[in-house]
Order: C-alpha cells, then structure tokens, then sequence
C-alpha cells in the first residue's frame, strides 16, 4: 500500500479547517466547523481520538466494522466533550471518514459529507452516502441530482461529529484489488470535480502523493471555493 495526501485552504477561505492523516494502514479526513477556529480544533480533536482507537485495537479482536465503529464513537465523544466544557467552542463540529486497511481490506466509517472513493481501472464507485440535507433529499427523490450542487442547503449536514453524545457512523468494507486506489476526500474537492475528473486522475496518477496534490490543484484551478483536502491509497502490483 502506497499513501499520500494534500490539503489547501482555498481561494476564498482563509483558514483551512480540514485536517487529515495518513500511514500505510489509516487513512482519515475531517472538515471542521465552527466559529474562531473551532473548527480547526474540532477536525483535530477528532481525527487524533480515532488514530488512537484504532491504534490501539489488535486486528484478532472483534470485527472490523465494530472497531471502526468505536473509533468513530470514541472521536465524537471527545470532540462534544469540549466543545460542552469551553465557551469558545461551544457548537463546533466535524466530519469524519476513515478508512482501516487490513489485509488488502478497507473498512470504510464516516460520519458527515467528506466521501471515501474506490476506484479500479475500469470505474468509480463512491463508498460513502453524504450525511447532508441536500443529499437526503436526492435519495428520497425529492430533488434531482442536477439542482442538489446549486441547493442553498447543500452544506447543511444531518449528522456530524461533536454536536450530541451520540452519533451513528456507517460504516461499509471494500477488498483493494492490485493497483486499485482509496481516495478520501472533502466537499472542497467534490463541490468543483465531477467523478470522471476523480476517476482519471486516479488512473493517470500512479503515485498517490503526486496524485493528492494535483486533485487539490484542479480544485483550486476552479476557483477553491473551500478547503480542500484528499488522501489516495494506491495498491501494490500490477
Ligand atoms: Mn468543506
């Protein structure tokens, strides 16, 4: 497993309130929110709770998807625990998709809008469900997937991590064939890039640091409306 991965404020913002992370097993991406860089703090509240829940699991030890479902509730825990106990970050909150690799096998959690992508040769396929009003509404059939990108709405979130003492994550398992790639990524990125531009970059950059970094780069190219961040898994073989 090769990794890389590239964040950006933006052309607009000018804090990046993203945070991510990366080693040859985890991959994580978090989109904070809140006022006064709550968001910052909340992004890496959570994203460091999570690494040391799943560090701290023995892959022998109970499922998978159990793990990653107790790194998710731990991360939230945490991050809604201060933002209960300090004014200044009273109602911050982030996203949260990760993804564990085991033996070829990524056990894929999120909570919020930041997706998780599988890409092989031949297709893309989106892993994730973003947890947002404007998304909802496109899977209910209340809204065509041609106005969701314009909706007023489309930042609102219906689940994230650090807003109530609960939250549940879904969590979904991919196997990683030879030279299949893992691509997680923020609204930065999808708000501006369609799949096709996801795919073929995916495919045409092999190397998954140079890959992160020109996926930031054509976000940017248009316009950067948000932070953007993206980490990408490459597979070993072929
Ligand atoms: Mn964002």
């Amino acid at each position: 497993m090769r990794v890389g991965g590239a964040s950006d404020a933006g052309r607009v913002r000018k804090q990046n309130e993203d945070a991510f992370w990366f080693d040859e097993r985890l991959l994580i991406v978090a989109d904070g929110m809140g006022g006064h860089a709550a968001g910052d703090v909340a992004a890496n509240l959570a994203l460091n709770a999570a690494r040391a829940a799943i560090a701290a699991e023995s892959p022998g030890t109970g499922s998978r998807e159990e793990v990653v479902r107790r790194a998710i509730a731990a991360a939230n825990l945490e991050v809604y625990q201060r933002a209960s106990g300090d004014p200044r970050l009273y109602g911050m909150g982030t996203t949260l998709t990760l993804a564990w690799i085991v033996e070829g096998r990524a056990v894929v959690g999120h909570v919020g809008d930041s997706r998780a992508y599988h890409a092989t040769r031949e297709r893309l396929l989106q892993l994730t469900a973003d947890h947002s009003v404007v998304a909802e509404l496109v899977r209910s059939g209340g809204l065509r997937e041609s106005e969701a990108q314009f909706h007023p709405y489309r930042n609102l979130l219906t689940r994230a991590i650090g807003t109530a003492p609960h939250v549940e994550a879904d969590v979904t398992s991919v196997d990683l064939g030879p030279g299949e790639a893992l691509l997680l990524c923020t609204d930065g990125l999808t708000a501006v890039l369609d799949d096709a531009e996801i795919h073929r970059t995916l495919v045409e950059e092999r190397d998954p640091q140079a890959c992160a970094l020109r996926l930031v780069e054509m976000a940017n190219a248009r316009g950067g409306p948000d932070n953007i961040t993206a980490v990408v898994a490459v597979m070993e073989g072929r």
